[in-house]
């Protein structure tokens, strides 16, 4: 797996609670990295069976490996290693490469090591989507990305593309960064380039997300449902007019609400089904929905419009939790009142957090996503609040900011690859850890 933040390194919160050796039967954790005594570098066009070989004639020359990393792009092979001191030799050492290299019809590269760098403690994850699938991020792109890392003093560890559809993709391992300054950096090259970037620690905390929380309206849907049912009722004007007085701070949402559903007064269920019929589902939608699904999150929605509208999402997409307002029904008919509370600003970010209690997790493992200012506190709440197509209010609030119009790639964000994505809808994915044992 090419995982960015999957990389063996030391926990970005830098505790250690490991209390040393004896106490619960754990060696001492390693001290300073040791110095290696060279750097292996090996390219070229990938065969299986190439680090086998490799690994086989450094055991013949019994030089330990300290360190390794290996990518392929386009089934073009780089691998690099930190080797120990050879017990025969550096030309003994030199000629098994080489010559592992003229059978193989590879490039090597053997130099002294460098001086090893202090493992850093301090990870970032850097999510970098583009514009769609047909416009790769361009160099100037990927430039101004990659200037705000080194303006920030970071390093940028590692790169790893982790999609080129629905949009372009890639995540950037950063080291080192100032994160405010990254923060500001990043944001300045987002807005000039109108790039979506995701900044977030790259530890434990962000692989383990469990819950994800969504708007409905403009969110998992593309529709606002109180206006598919105004239409039926011939009331859209009368509608928009309350909701455009509400988003100016006349009204609030509660009030605007109960007073759009006055309107709707007498529509019968037949006009609520097809109002039902004609709501459309965000491009991405599924496709996200069942991926987090198969990772083992739970999945919730919270709607300030209806649960005639949303109890059928939910069956629909398996999700664990829906809850939205209830339209009070006499005789077949609305009778322009809303059973119960409203849900709300304040309330969205209740349910969040009754989810997330019901899941027996923190805060900090939920994501919310959203796109009207009735999301504000949830996404705030949320350990990663992401602003999908958002107002330009709730942009500025968020975490993180998502302007492609596909669900999915909020998955990308969360350091989902796109080729993880497909693997499990062919069923070949990882799906619960087994051991390797042998037969
Ligand atoms: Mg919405």
């Amino acid at each position: 797996m090419g995982h960015g933040h999957d990389a063996p390194t030391a926990a970005p919160d830098g505790g250690d609670d490991h209390p040393g050796p004896g106490a619960d039967g754990l060696p001492p954790a390693p001290g300073p990295e040791r110095a290696a005594a060279w750097l292996l570098r090996v390219s070229g066009e990938d065969r299986p069976g190439i680090t086998a070989d490799l690994m086989t004639v450094l055991g013949l020359v019994g030089v330990q490996v300290q360190d390794l990393e290996q990518v392929l792009v386009r089934g073009f092979l780089t691998l690099a290693a930190a080797l120990g001191h050879p017990p025969g030799g550096a030309d003994a050492l030199r000629e098994v490469v080489e010559q592992f290299a003229r059978e193989h019809g590879l490039h090597v590269d053997l130099s002294p090591a460098p001086a090893p760098v202090p493992e850093q403690l301090h990870v970032d994850a850097v999510t970098v989507l583009g514009h769609g699938f047909e416009t790769p991020l361009s160099p100037e792109e990927l430039g101004a990305v990659a200037g705000g890392v080194a303006a920030a003093g970071g390093n940028i560890d590692r790169i790893v593309r982790l999609a080129r559809y629905p949009v372009h993709a890639y995540e950037f391992r950063v080291t080192g960064a100032d994160r405010l300054a990254l923060r500001r950096h990043l944001g300045e090259a987002a807005a000039s380039h109108r790039l979506d970037i995701a900044l977030q620690p790259a530890g434990l905390e962000r692989r383990a997300k469990r819950l994800v929380v969504l708007d409905v309206d403009s969110t998992l849907i593309q529709d606002e449902v109180i206006e598919l049912l105004a239409a039926e009722a011939g009331c859209l004007d009368q509608v928009r007019d309350i909701t455009e007085r509400a988003m100016a701070g006349e009204l609030d949402f509660a009030s605007a609400l109960r007073e759009r559903v006055r309107l709707l007064r007498d529509l019968d269920l037949a006009a609520l089904e097809r109002a039902r019929s004609r709501m459309r589902l965000t491009p991405g939608a599924r496709t996200f929905v069942r991926t987090l699904k198969r990772l083992g999150y739970a999945v919730g929605i919270v709607s300030g419009g209806f649960t005639h509208f949303t109890d059928g999402l939910a069956a629909e997409l398996g999700l664990d939790h829906a809850v939205a307002n209830v339209l009070e029904v006499a005789d077949g008919r609305l009778t322009g009142r809303v059973i119960g509370d409203v849900v709300d600003r304040a309330r969205k970010a209740e349910l969040l957090r009754d989810f997330a209690a019901a899941a027996g997790i923190p805060l900090s493992q939920t994501v919310a996503v959203g796109d009207g200012a009735n999301d504000l506190d949830m996404l705030a709440a949320a350990g990663l609040g992401v602003a999908f197509n958002a107002k330009p209010v709730v942009q500025e609030a968020a975490d993180t900011t998502v302007n492609v119009p596909y669900l999915d790639a909020i998955l990308f964000v969360l350091g989902v690859t796109r080729s993880e994505v497909e693997q499990a809808d062919a069923g070949v994915g990882p799906g619960p850890l087994s051991p390797v044992r042998p037969e």
